[in-house]
């Protein structure tokens, strides 16, 4: 591998493996699920990790590698690791660690179906979780058992753009030797780096604005090398890694990762101040928006403020859903982090699994709209969505 540079554009770009004998200049794409051995001793030392080799895809491949060192580099990680969708990184990097008897305390404002896997799956093999308001942080050592191993939160959190603070989540688990788990998908590791503020783990669904262009599914995890050898083991017996193609993909989408998000974030400011001024608009929720109210908070934090706008829409579920079917550039889609406009009703879709009663509780109300911010031109993109608030 190449080593690592000053700045984050150049890691996107340079970081990578040694090219191959034709010195491609691009990534080569290595689709082969297994690698051979010159002869029985390299074997022998390469499965007792003795000498440095690949083995298998399923424990690492050189696309993912390459990809790996990349994002660690991206996000001062000693190391990583690559699923096949963002979820299966947030699985593992739970899974990996605790057993039963064990407690996770976890920010509320979470992503729905690591709401599922803390609330559905991990009980029924004895692991217990507590939830606390990610605003409430000065509190959350109260929230601590005995029996406390991680500490999981969101960071903007989905979709009501909460903060929490990362520098205080940090010294909490340090104080109480618990593994902090930051699901930093929604900032990239361009807009922040959670283990700079403390965090053990830092993990990504690719799927989102890293590879930006809606085309694959991944995740990635980075952190401590000590824990991620834990993953790995975890992730070598259970088989969620990456495909070499994905990693072929990611890797060159995050190429372009910093200046994406440069416009994504450009876009998303300009659009949430837009639709403050907007008389059919209650409230807008963003990041780096003066009336945010953790606003200084995310601008220590958080380099811009993203690409997810909220707002809430005046009325309900009629007026939203009325709102939706007068749009005509952007798309009606569940997904977010593309370069297309993206506008997703949580109530009905998203977040319907969970009570009214849950959904409030992280700000979700029946008028709340998210908007993924993409990369078409800021006023088609804001007269699209403007001029269908306006025949509500
Ligand atoms: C989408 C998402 C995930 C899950 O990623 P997939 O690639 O869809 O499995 C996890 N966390 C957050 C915050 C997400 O937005």
């Amino acid at each position: 591998m190449t080593s690592k540079q000053k700045h984050f554009e150049t890691d996107a770009i340079r970081l990578q493996r040694e090219r191959t004998q034709y010195r491609e200049h691009s990534v080569p794409l290595f689709l082969t699920s297994s690698f051979t051995f010159p002869n029985a001793e390299e074997m022998r030392d390469t499965f007792a990790g003795e000498t440095e080799g690949i083995i298998y895809s399923r424990y690492s491949n050189p696309n993912t590698d390459e990809l790996i060192a990349k994002v660690c580099a991206m996000e001062g990680a000693e190391a990583g690791f690559a699923t096949a969708s963002g979820m299966a990184a947030v699985f593992a990097s739970m899974a990996a660690f605790l057993k039963a008897g064990d407690h996770v305390l976890a920010s509320r404002a979470l992503f729905g179906s690591t709401h599922q896997v803390l609330t559905k799956i991990f009980p029924k093999w004895g692991i217990t979780s507590t939830y606390v308001e990610p605003t409430d942080i000065d509190n959350w050592h109260e929230a601590i058992q005995p029996n406390t191993r991680m500490l999981v939160l969101e960071s903007p959190s989905n979709p009501g753009l909460t903060l929490v603070d990362l520098e205080k989540a940090g010294q909490i688990a340090k104080a109480h030797n618990l593994i902090l788990n930051v699901d930093n998908c929604f900032a990239t590791p361009y807009l922040q780096q959670p283990l700079q503020y403390g965090a053990d783990l830092s993990v990504h669904s690719g799927t989102k604005w890293m590879d930006g262009q809606g085309r694959m599914l991944g995740g990635i995890i980075v952190g401590k090398q000590a824990l991620i050898d834990e993953i790995q083991g975890f992730c070598r017996h259970t088989g969620p890694a990456m495909s070499p193609f994905n990693a072929w993909v990611l890797s060159k989408s995050l190429e372009t990762l910093s200046v994406r998000m440069e416009r994504h974030c450009q876009n998303a400011l300009a659009l949430a101040k837009r639709l403050s001024e907007h008389p059919r608009v209650n409230a807008v929720r963003y990041p780096f928006l003066d009336s945010h109210p953790q606003v200084d908070l995310a601008k220590k934090q958080m380099r811009l403020g993203g690409g997810l706008v909220s707002f809430e829409i005046k009325g309900g579920v009629a007026e939203s859903m009325q709102f939706l079917n007068q749009i005509k550039l952007c798309s009606l889609s569940s997904n977010l982090g593309d370069t297309r406009t993206i506008l997703t009703h949580p109530t009905t879709t998203t977040h319907s699994k969970l009570t009214e009663e849950e959904r409030l509780a992280v700000g979700i109300t029946p008028g709340l709209v998210r908007i993924s911010v993409g990369l078409e031109h800021i006023d088609d993109i804001s007269d699209d969505i403007l001029a269908a608030l306006s025949a509500v």
